[in-house]
């Protein structure tokens, strides 16, 4: 376990991640920004923004690199894992990734939001055999048949690391560059539809064929948020948030596009500012 408290926990380094960040430590917090992929892939792949005021024409990767420069000059702490389970404690929360346990007085979500629809079958056999995270539950489907559906190139070190489990890896690109995976690992050129099994998953359904398996990974660049957080109060899909960016749990704040419309960057930077500034005042009566 990391042997630091810290004061701010951020999950997802977006626009709102990032914005949440440099006030945080503008305000001489101690913040941890939990990142998993590059900073928001999403945003980089805009080809041209426009709306963002002040800041006209400039690529989604432009305004990227000019955020994440800015909140770079302040010092986060910057961890590079998924977080993949918070635990609300004594005044502390632990948050947990692949590989370590981590401390904080109060968390930020900001993983963005799922652009896709959910598969059938996927919330209901969460945990039993569909999962979000190969490198945790991985172990589980050790010689047996998995499929890994992703939209990012993330997926391929998933399909890769599996390989050294399982007996027969399928993987199934939702993007558009050719992957590079292991070989051994099958290529699958088709749409997902639907998971299907008795207790546990048997089966993926695809548009043209399907394929009997044990286990399906599905690699997003962001999870289902209540995957994360069990127990936080939703409104449909999003969390469920204050004027303050509070949420249902005390010290929990979110911001950008996981609380819902409309999916604009200077909502998720002003919401982000507005979510760190309640978690200081949360820290500041919690020292009282
Ligand atoms: C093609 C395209 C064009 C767009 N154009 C515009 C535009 O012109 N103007 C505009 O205002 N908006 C535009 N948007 C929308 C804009 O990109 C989003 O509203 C904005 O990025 C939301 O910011 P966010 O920080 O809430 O989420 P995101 O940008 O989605 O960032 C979330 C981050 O969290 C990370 N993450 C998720 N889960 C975890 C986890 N468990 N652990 C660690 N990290 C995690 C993800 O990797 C990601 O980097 C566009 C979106 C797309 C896809």
């Amino acid at each position: 376990m990391s042997s630091e408290i810290f004061d701010i926990a951020i999950v997802g380094g977006g626009p709102a991640g990032l914005s949440a960040a440099l006030t945080g430590r503008i305000r001489n917090k101690s913040v941890a920004l939990f990142e998993h992929m590059d900073f928001s892939l999403k945003l980089q792949k805009a080809h041209i923004v426009d709306n963002y005021l002040g800041v006209p024409q400039i690529t989604g990767q432009g305004m990227m690199q000019q955020f994440l420069a800015h909140c770079m000059s302040y010092k986060p702490n910057i961890i590079k894992e998924k977080v993949v389970n918070i635990f609300p404690g004594d005044g502390i929360f632990t948050l947990l990734t692949p590989g370590e346990t981590y401390q904080a007085r109060t968390v930020i979500i900001a993983t963005g939001v799922v652009a896709t629809t959910l598969f059938r079958g996927e919330k209901e056999f969460l945990g039993r055999g569909v999962s979000y995270c190969a490198t945790c539950d991985g172990m589980m489907y050790k010689g047996k048949d998995v499929a890994v559906i992703s939209y990012t190139a993330e997926g391929e070190h998933e399909a890769d690391y599996l390989s050294e489990l399982c007996r027969n890896v399928y993987y199934l690109p939702q993007y558009k560059e050719a992957p590079a995976v292991r070989s051994g690992i099958k290529l699958v050129h088709d749409k997902p539809q639907s998971i299907h099994g008795d207790v546990v998953v048997e089966k993926l359904q695809m548009s043209k064929e399907e394929l009997n398996v044990h286990g399906v990974f599905i690699i997003r660049m962001s999870d289902p948020v209540e995957n994360i957080i069990p127990g936080i109060d939703l409104d449909g899909e999003v969390i469920k948030v204050n004027r303050d960016m509070s949420t249902s749990i005390p010290g929990v704040f979110a911001a950008g596009d996981c609380t819902g419309k409309p999916w604009q960057i200077a909502k998720a930077t002003g919401e982000g500012l507005v979510a760190v500034l309640s978690a200081i005042t949360y820290l500041g009566k919690k020292d009282k």
